[in-house]
């Protein structure tokens, strides 16, 4: 409970024991007047109209604390999401992926446990923009996130690494697993049209990745690097295919 609000009531508890010890102190001092005289009555009376006064203020007071540690709490959430998630796709951004792959890559590597990084670059989206403009080009890349998305588990961390560069991280996968998953992936992203009113197209992707118990990375950057390495050598191999560092 907020500290404000334990203080007003140990203000309060302390008001109400003294307010009720008066009436009872008078009665020992002045035992003579008797319990149901008017003094008594009006002490009585006070006594329990400022209780109640007290009472209901404190209450009012501290559903409004909580109202506002509530509305505190969403908007902080909101904003936290907000800064680790790209605009254009909601997909995590670069900064939030990098802080990622250090956490992954310590924890596998506390665990003796596999991670891959994958590197995916859409092929010639630049051609995407000149033909059908940018607001197409920012609907292809949503699109692309979607797919991407569909074929990631709810453990892997997938990102928007630059513009239309993606990146993912995928714990617990050696490099078997993770060429299955980039093939589906680059299979889901040829097949799939990019269309609104005026256009539609297919797009190809092109993607490289390395794992840490194959290619064994020194360093969480090391992982990401290769990987690079990989997207470098599909791209300069032809595009639209998967390549692992090994296979440089
Ligand atoms: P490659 O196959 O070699 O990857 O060629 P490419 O055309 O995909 O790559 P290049 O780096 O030449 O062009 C990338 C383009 O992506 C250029 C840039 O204008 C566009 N781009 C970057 N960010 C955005 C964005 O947020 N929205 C849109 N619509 N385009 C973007
Ligand atoms: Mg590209
Ligand atoms: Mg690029």
């Amino acid at each position: 409970m907020n500290k404000r609000i334990i203080r007003m009531l140990v203000y309060f508890a302390i008001i109400t024991i003294m307010a009720n010890i008066s009436p009872m102190v008078d009665l020992i001092l002045h035992p003579e007047i008797p319990f149901f005289s008017l003094p008594h009555l009006l002490t009585g009376s006070i006594t329990a109209a400022i209780t109640i006064i007290l009472l209901s203020l404190v209450i009012r007071y501290a559903y409004r604390m909580t109202n506002i540690a509530n509305e505190l709490n969403r908007v902080n959430k909101i904003l936290r999401e907000q800064s680790i998630r790209d605009s254009l796709t909601g997909l995590y951004n670069h900064r939030h992926f990098q802080e990622m792959l250090r956490h992954e890559f310590l924890l596998a590597k506390r665990h003796q446990a596999d991670l891959t990084c994958m590197m995916l670059d859409l092929d010639h989206f630049k051609e995407v923009n000149d033909e059908c403009g940018h607001p197409f080009g920012d609907l292809v890349l949503q699109g692309t996130a979607k797919q991407i998305l569909i074929e990631t588990r709810e453990t892997d961390t997938l990102a928007r690494y630059g513009g239309e560069e993606f990146a993912i991280l995928l714990p617990n996968t050696d490099l078997a697993g993770a060429l299955i998953i980039a093939e589906r992936i680059r299979h889901r992203i040829e097949k799939f049209i990019h269309q609104n009113d005026t256009y539609a197209m297919r797009i190809t992707i092109s993607i490289g990745l390395a794992t840490k118990n194959s290619h064994s990375p020194a360093k969480p950057e090391e992982l990401l690097s290769y990987a690079d390495q990989g997207l470098y050598t599909a791209k300069a191999t032809g595009r639209n295919k998967v390549i692992s560092y090994e296979e440089k």
